[in-house]
């Protein structure tokens, strides 16, 4: 090599991985989708494959060019809510009400298809449409309640669930108004149906006092579902809170290293008001709330399967652009076993996130079935994306690349919408008989 050319080479600056990579291309210009090797893609509806498509289109030409740059800051990137708006997939399952009325199966392929090319953003429409939406839209759920409307079709009461439900849903399915779903609380995580925040019956609504921790989309939510107990039954109702009420504070939790564009926030009510009209009737108990949980557990599922796939799609043109010892990454046996590896959980995850989507729509699927669901899968993508973080070399923790975000990404819901455990004790006390959430009473202390 001549002095000059040296020269140049050692001046070189460091390389803007957004425009330019020698051996291989961003995420930012997304990879075609590699993933379906059964070709699963037969499972699905005509419809179902035509929302994947328009899903995966918008997500792969306007997400995956700007979502790195809201990544490390921290943002949530507000220009793409009119284009997840656009996909008309807020709402999910919920009919009427400008909702799209779509399959269990259709919503969750929209979902991982979001999560594919971006985790936060799928997180933002999860709490928004399937946590949310589904709380409001419960008053239909929620059997005891269909049938008050049934038999007593025109009284105050009944108009009044109409009204909420017209009222809230309709914006909250074009997406020009934002929800949140709060239910955990600073010392009620897992444990969360012991929660503390109260809920007092006063003249003409409800004072509502205490703290939630964790509420995705809570710092900008014009809508917040929040769960309290109520003073005088001890059990856990519902509740709408407008973004505006008196006494209401959200501030968002920094220093996250996932899920860094959805703003999760610390929530302070101070006797907030809220009037009777916007208490939520179909949320009696912590059992109205647990419906809603198994139905959006079938989602979260799905998240994990999204993840994978677009961590494998990564990896599969980065090991053939990227060359070492004079030949691809790809043709080393070690790489494709890693691969090979990736490709087959992803085929096993989507057959169980398939088949969940199949028994919820039949009516057969059971709690301890979505938690399976929702547990194992997250395990499979966690040993998914750590094999993909491992391909990528030094890319694999630079979150241009994609594999590192979704790394980092994956751990928050490995944790959220009941952690790991928690998901496997609800499926083992379901296929024992036993629960095993608390452990034996500690003995008082001996005084040896
Ligand atoms: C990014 C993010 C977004 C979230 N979004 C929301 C939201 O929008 N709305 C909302 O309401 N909540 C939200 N959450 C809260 C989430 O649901 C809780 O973090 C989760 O339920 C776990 O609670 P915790 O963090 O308090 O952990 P803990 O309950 O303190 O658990 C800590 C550890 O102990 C284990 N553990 C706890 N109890 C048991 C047991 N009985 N047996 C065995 N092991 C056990 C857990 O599995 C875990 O490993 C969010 C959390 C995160 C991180």
């Amino acid at each position: 090599m001549s002095k000059e050319a040296k020269s140049s080479y050692f001046d070189l600056p460091a390389l803007d991985v957004s425009v330019a990579f020698p051996q291989a291309t961003p995420a930012s210009v997304f990879p075609k989708c590699t993933s379906d090797y059964y070709q699963l893609d037969d499972l699905l509806t005509s419809e179902e494959r035509a929302i994947r498509l328009k899903v995966r289109e918008c997500m792969e030409k306007e997400i995956a060019p700007i979502m790195t740059k809201y990544w490390e800051k921290a943002e949530f990137p507000f220009e793409v809510i009119p284009k997840l708006g656009a996909l008309h997939i807020s709402g999910g399952t919920i009919k009427g009400y400008g909702c799209p009325g779509l399959s269990v199966t259709g919503s969750a392929i929209a979902l991982a298809e979001i999560a594919r090319v971006d985790a936060s953003c799928s997180t933002f429409i999860l709490v928004h449409s399937s946590l949310a939406m589904l709380t409001i839209d419960v008053i239909v759920l929620n059997n005891d309640i269909q049938l008050l409307i049934h038999r007593f079709s025109f009284n105050n009461r009944t108009i009044g669930i109409r009204n909420a439900k017209e009222k809230y849903l309709p914006p909250l399915a074009e997406l020009s108004s934002i929800s949140c779903w709060g239910l955990t609380e600073p010392d009620y995580g897992s444990d969360a149906s012991a929660l503390r925040t109260t809920a007092t019956k006063v003249e003409g609504g409800w004072i509502l006092e205490g703290q939630k921790r964790w509420i995705g989309n809570s710092t900008f939510a014009d809508v917040l579902v929040i769960f309290a107990r109520n003073t005088a039954t001890n059990q856990i109702n519902g509740f709408i809170v407008q973004k505006d009420a008196p006494g209401l504070q959200s501030t968002k939790i920094e220093n996250k290293i996932g899920l860094r564009m959805v703003q999760n926030g610390d929530i302070l009510f101070k006797k907030v008001f809220v009037p009777d009209e916007d208490r939520l009737p179909g949320v009696n108990s912590f059992k109205d709330t647990s419906k809603v949980l198994a139905v959006s557990r079938v989602m979260v599922a799905w998240m994990p399967i999204g993840i994978a796939m677009g961590v494998y799609d990564m990896c599969h043109r980065y090991l053939k652009e990227r060359k070492q010892f004079r030949a691809p990454l790809a043709a080393f046996q070690l790489n494709q076993q890693k691969l090979v590896q990736m490709l087959g959980n992803i085929q096993a995850m989507l057959l169980v996130g398939w088949r969940l989507c199949k028994l919820y729509e039949s009516g057969k699927m059971t709690p301890g079935q979505a938690s399976l669901g929702k547990s194992w899968n997250t395990l499979r993508a966690r040993e998914t994306v750590s094999l993909g973080r491992e391909l990528l070399g030094g890319n694999g923790i630079l979150a241009d690349f994609l594999v590192a975000k979704a790394f980092c990404d994956l751990e928050p819901i490995y944790t959220f919408e009941g952690t790991y455990d928690i998901n496997t004790l609800v499926t083992g006390r379901e296929i024992t008989g036993l629960p095993s959430f608390k452990p034996a009473p500690l003995r008082p202390q001996s005084r040896l």
